[in-house]
Formats: structure tokens, sequence, C-alpha cells
């Protein structure tokens, strides 16, 4: 971090900041010119509040050059992190398909799109059991039976289960969950970060509506730094003024991430997009943009779903789908299961 001091001021300021900075556990190194003194600080500056430095009165400009994430960064974990659910992995050269639908619905319903996705290719099985919804009047999940449900699907299947938590309260629900979903409208939710920190379940960290990459790494962070280093971000489309689709899906975040993180990165295009003829196209562009994986709504009456049915996939066309991508993987330099 660098701070360049305002002219004119005196030592004794000056003093009471270098004091300050020190006493954080920072080395100072000072380039003083004819009219300027820039404090060059030196060591872990990712505990300094920037914004205060910035208010202090002798303060001309603060920038910083070393990001405020660390677990995260790739700068001190040069390799990509592998993150081993279940036996599938995430990261690397490995690619995963995760597919099912929005919400779990019934046992028929998701015990037949589990086998259905299963038998096209897909890895690992979603299913929402707690859903956000924007209005309190819509379907709101079927909460700990929809998991119940989920966990039938999974031991009739063989195939491990993302689902999303909502509340702290609900972890012990969880127990047999493989991958931990953190949605977009919940990746700020600090506390529940702090929480699943805490455990040592895979957590997918859906990047929330409007957030930039950086906050979405220090959410990441939030994880990490409680000890779970298994954080799977998952880029689902952001707001923007567009409104034919009914999230901009940010390809560019793909590569951005991958030179910021080590943590593996998958696409979900079906929230990105909102619609279930973008699906495919998105995908393909994901994955050449050098996704880790896919999340992928399925469902096998999408017009009757009770949930984002205008964006879920029926189970041929996520199947011709993943004949497509199988073919693509080895051009990224990638292999699936
Ligand atoms: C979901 O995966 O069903 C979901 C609600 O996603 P998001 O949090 O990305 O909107
Ligand atoms: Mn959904």
């Amino acid at each position: 971090m660098i701070v360049v001091i305002r002219q004119g001021q005196n030592e004794k300021q000056i003093n009471n900041l270098r004091n300050w900075i020190k006493s954080l556990g920072l080395e100072i190194h000072e380039s003083r010119g004819e009219n300027s003194l820039i404090l060059g600080l030196i060591g872990d500056t990712s505990k300094v509040d920037i914004d205060l430095i910035r208010s202090l009165d002798i303060v001309e400009s603060v920038m910083r050059i070393q990001e405020p994430y660390k677990n995260a960064n790739r700068k001190f974990h040069p390799e990509d992190s592998i993150i081993d659910v279940s036996g599938h992995k995430f990261g690397g050269r490995h690619f995963q398909y995760i597919a099912g639908p929005c919400s779990i619905e019934s046992e028929a319903q998701i015990i037949g799109i589990a086998k259905a996705v299963k038998a096209a290719g897909a890895t690992l099985l979603r299913g929402g059991a707690f859903k956000p919804r924007t209005s309190p009047y819509s379907f709101q999940g079927l909460r700990a039976d929809g998991i119940e449900l989920l966990l039938k699907a999974k031991a009739e299947t063989g195939m491990p289960i993302v689902t999303e938590i909502m509340n702290i309260n609900h972890l012990d629900l969880f127990r047999d969950v493989d991958i931990i979903q953190v949605g977009a409208r919940n990746m700020q939710n600090f506390e529940l970060l702090k929480e699943l920190g805490k455990t040592r379940k895979p957590i997918l960290l859906k990047r929330g509506l409007a957030n930039t990459i950086e906050e979405w790494l220090m959410s990441a962070e939030y994880i990490m730094s409680e000890g779970n280093m298994e954080v799977i971000l998952c880029e689902r489309g952001i707001r923007t003024f567009e409104p034919y689709t009914r999230n901009t899906l940010d390809l560019s975040a793909i590569p951005i991430l991958k030179e910021r993180t080590h943590l593996p990165v998958i696409v979900d295009p079906s929230h990105a997009s909102g619609l279930a003829r973008l699906v495919a196209p998105m995908s393909l562009a994901a994955v050449g943009a050098g996704a880790d994986g896919l999340i992928i709504e399925v469902h096998n009456q999408p017009e009757c779903a009770l949930c984002d049915g205008p964006q879920s996939i029926k189970p041929d066309a996520f199947a011709q789908l993943v004949k497509k991508i199988d073919i693509m993987l080895p051009l990224v330099g990638k292999e699936r299961d």
C-alpha cells in the first residue's frame, strides 16, 4: 500500500501516522522528493482500513498494490486448488457437470430427473429445498422435506448433491449434503459465510446480483479465513441495464478469476440468461472461457415447474449439450470424470 502525504504537513502529524502504521506490525519505506513524501507500507496490509487512512487530513491519496484477499489469492498459492467432492474433482484439468431442477418438487420429480441427468452425463445433482424467492407468496421450496427427497435421489443414483442454505440454523439438515450452495442473495451474508467457514463442507459460492469480482473474492475470504479452503466460485450473471435476459453473463469474470485466484470457477448459464434457449450457447461460451464446470437447471416438464421453468432445459437437451461440450473439453485442456 502506498500513502502519499499532502504537501506542507508538519512532522508531528506525519510521525503520528508512522507510529500508527508501525503499531499494525508494518514497516515503512519512505521516498522523499522535493515537494512530496510517499510512504510505502510493507507487510500484510490486508487488515489495514484503507478508507480510514484516506480520510486523514494529511493524506493526499492511498493506493493498494496488494489485493485485500489473502487465502484466495493466487499470488500465495500459484497452483490451482483441486476440490474433491465425494470423488469428483473441481479445478485443474477436471470438469464437472452439475444438473437438476431449480426446486425439488416431489419424490418422483427429483428421482426421475436425477436418473435422466445421470444417464446424460451429469456428475452431481442439484436441487433447491430452501428457495430464496423475490415474493413471499411464491413457492418457498419443500424445505427439510426437500432435503430428505434429495437424499433419496442421492441414495438411488449415487450422485453427490448440491443444495442451497439460507439460514445457518438449518446446518444440521445439510449433514449428508456434498456441496452447500450460498446463493447470490446471500453472497454478502457475512455471518452465514463465517459459520460455513467453520464447517469442512465444500461451499459453492455464487456471485451476488450486483457484486464486483473483488467483493466476491472477499466473500470467499470470509469462508477461508475461518479455515474452510474448499470454496468453488459460481458466475451466475449480474444485473445490468439489459432487459432481454434475466441477468448478463459476465464471461470475462472467468479468465480474470483464473488470474487472481486458485479456486475453481463454474458457470450457471440458467440464472445468467433466464432463457432455456440461451443455456446451450452460454454453456459453450463458458467452457471456451475456461470454466471448471457448469451448473444447469434441468426439468422434465419445464412448463409445470414450480420455480424457474422458463430457464430450465429438458433432459434430452441437456444430453445433447453434454455431447457437444465433451467434444470441446480437450481443446481447452480439460477432461470430465
Ligand atoms: C438457484 O441456484 O436456484 C438460485 C436461486 O441461484 P442464484 O442464487 O444464483 O439466484
Ligand atoms: Mn433457480
